[in-house]
């Protein structure tokens, strides 16, 4: 059974924080230079949640940035939900069905689809599984 009460499949903030534990496994890094150590935590209202900045190469990054879930519109929770629906060998939940689960239209859906599978051939998120 997939737990869709699950904060991760239902609330952006849970989602996110879930993403970021097993994007950076062994402490943040910033995608664009790999600093560790000199990246904070964007605060305050002109900043969206989850947002950080390098202090050594002045840029600015998400938890999604540099895998297939960066620059979606689709929000994090529901990436994750899609996610573990299409991935679940025992419930073989079809996009067609997945669409309705998630709340996303067929098209998104099936983009959505698209683009996990991607991810899976480059073996990201195999540890959501
Ligand atoms: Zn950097």
């Amino acid at each position: 059974m997939i737990p869709l009460k699950d904060p991760i499949f239902r609330n952006e903030t849970r989602a996110r924080e879930y993403f970021e534990k097993l994007r950076w496994r062994d402490g943040r890094q910033c995608p664009h230079c790999g600093e560790g150590d000199k990246t904070v935590a964007l605060h305050g209202q002109s900043h969206r949640e989850g947002l950080y900045y390098c202090n050594n190469c002045k840029g600015q990054f998400t938890a999604t940035v540099g895998t297939p879930l960066e620059g979606s519109k689709v929000p994090l929770h529901k990436w994750l939900l899609a996610h573990r629906l299409l991935n679940d060998d025992a419930e073989n939940i079809s996009v067609s069905k997945m669409h309705r689960i998630v709340g996303v239209s067929y098209k998104t859906a099936w983009l959505m689809a698209q683009r996990l599978q991607a991810a899976a051939i480059l073996g990201f998120f195999t540890e959501f599984l």
